[in-house]
């Protein structure tokens, strides 16, 4: 640990010798630590999609006081708003006292969309004592870790009446669940021979949904024909209605402590709930009046930002405007003087394969929050390369605050890479920097991250916003 004298006042720098985060602390902070965690894993629990953590803001940041925005409304100090883009967004913010031509505002992104099984538009066949539905999966995911596990169905359904039937079925311990076959070792030794890339294709993602055939129906088809009759009976739709559907297959997987100290948490999609659910909470609860405080969650970050509900969409840098516009600033100088955090998680070293990191710049679990100044690949191509000077004014913050945190690449220089936001957002001339949880089998089924690291975004992010 290393100790930074500034203003006369002795201020903790963390980062640069990484320390286990469990062992600063005291018995009360890390119960602290463990309560947030259970918060968290109950939330991540009950919001496996885009959509549901939509809505499940939206409806805490209402019982925070938080008011319906749409553009145009009249704005005054101290208003805190939300605002719902397509029912797979959320921008919050809080109007504060501090003039935000001179000092801008503060904005946190992160998404809300984590890697996964889409269901195909004309999904529906039977074959040989089963019915499936065709997929076409959704992220960078690794084909093979999504065979042989249970899987949830999440989505909604627009029918034929234009009614929206929501559904959500394989998390209740009643529910029944789905599946994607993987083949039986005894017959798998070609397969084990080809490349993991290819031993599971994009078209064996099959999932099935059913294997009972009944007496009535056409030839042929007749577990098919039942299954249809099932969704009509329960939700009314047809098979035409999956034309207009969103439905996607997640693990069936609860969130659950891991080890015996319970030190770090299992669960699908920290990839980027573990930065999402934090940024939220310092949204909600954030204290000091004087800073304007955005927090924007953004869909479809894992299939590059696009859409309307991607941060590439022109609503986050409208809302941005018009807050400017209604309270009477320039929205250009307010944008030059703000900063962003992208709220990203990022790749936790992992000792089972220690040929892709370069030890002294990986993230270490429990050692903290991690800041990346540069993402990319290769020569840093396709970065947002963070100043040093937002570094510094990051640090500073952090410092000031006790915020424990680490400084990381994704891995080794040649060896691959990866984007967030950051980019995107730096393209508005807003000053932008990766910060967020270290993961590890980032994009697997179960994911993989540290109790500590979880707080210590927390920290960070109402540090960020205090
Ligand atoms: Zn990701």
């Amino acid at each position: 640990m290393e100790n930074i004298e500034k203003n006369n006042k002795e201020i903790k720098d963390f980062s640069y010798v990484k320390k286990n985060y469990y062992e600063l602390v005291d018995e009360k902070t890390k119960q602290e630590m463990f309560n947030f965690a259970q918060k968290y894993m109950t939330f991540i629990n009950e919001n496996k999609t885009e959509r549901e953590i939509t809505d499940s803001f939206y409806k805490m940041a209402k019982q925070n006081g938080f008011k319906d925005y749409d553009f145009g409304d009249k704005l005054t100090i101290g208003d805190k708003r939300i605002f719902i883009n397509r029912n797979k967004g959320v921008v919050a913010f809080r109007i504060g006292k501090g003039d935000i031509e001179e000092i801008g505002m503060r904005i946190i992104v992160a998404h809300i969309d984590s890697p996964r099984i889409d269901i195909k538009q004309v999904p529906l066949y039977e074959s040989d004592g089963l019915c499936f539905l065709k997929t076409h999966y959704y992220g960078g995911i690794k084909k093979y870790q999504w065979t042989a596990m249970p899987l949830a169905l999440h989505g909604v359904v627009i029918v034929k009446n234009g009614d929206k039937i929501e559904i959500n079925i394989g998390e209740k311990d009643d529910d029944p669940v789905f599946y994607i076959n993987d083949l039986l070792p005894h017959l798998g030794k070609s397969q084990m021979e080809q490349k993991a890339n290819v031993f599971i294709s994009g078209e064996q993602l099959n999932v099935v949904v059913g294997g009972m055939t009944v007496k009535e129906g056409e030839n042929g088809n007749k577990i098919k024909n039942n299954i249809l009759n099932i969704l009509n009976a329960k939700y009314g739709m047809t098979e035409e209605d999956f034309l207009s559907a969103e439905l996607s297959a997640v693990p069936a997987l609860k969130a659950r402590d891991v080890g015996f100290d319970r030190a770090l948490i299992g669960g699908y999609g920290h990839d980027d709930r573990s930065c999402a659910y934090p940024a939220m909470i310092a949204m909600l609860e954030q204290e000091n009046d004087i800073n304007t405080n955005i927090c924007i969650l953004v869909d479809k970050e894992e299939i590059g930002s696009e859409g309307t509900t991607g941060i590439k969409s022109k609503v986050f840098e409208d809302i941005i405007e018009d807050i400017c516009q209604i309270l009477g600033k320039n929205a250009k100088k307010v944008r030059k003087n703000s900063i962003c955090i992208s709220a990203d998680v990022t790749s936790g070293y992992d000792s089972n394969f220690p040929d892709v990191f370069e030890k002294n710049n990986s993230a270490i679990l429990s050692c903290g929050v991690c800041m990346n100044k540069f993402s990319g690949a290769g020569g840093k191509s396709d970065s947002n390369d963070a100043s040093a000077e937002l570094v510094g004014k990051i640090r500073q913050i952090f410092a000031e605050n006790n915020v424990v945190w680490q400084t990381a690449e994704l891995g080794k220089v040649d060896i691959g890479g990866g984007g967030t936001v950051a980019k995107f957002i730096a393209e508005l001339n807003i000053d932008t920097i990766d910060i967020g949880v270290p993961v590890i089998s980032m994009h697997a089924p179960y994911e993989l991250i540290s109790k500590a690291d979880l707080y210590s975004a927390f920290e960070a992010f109402r540090a960020f916003f205090k």
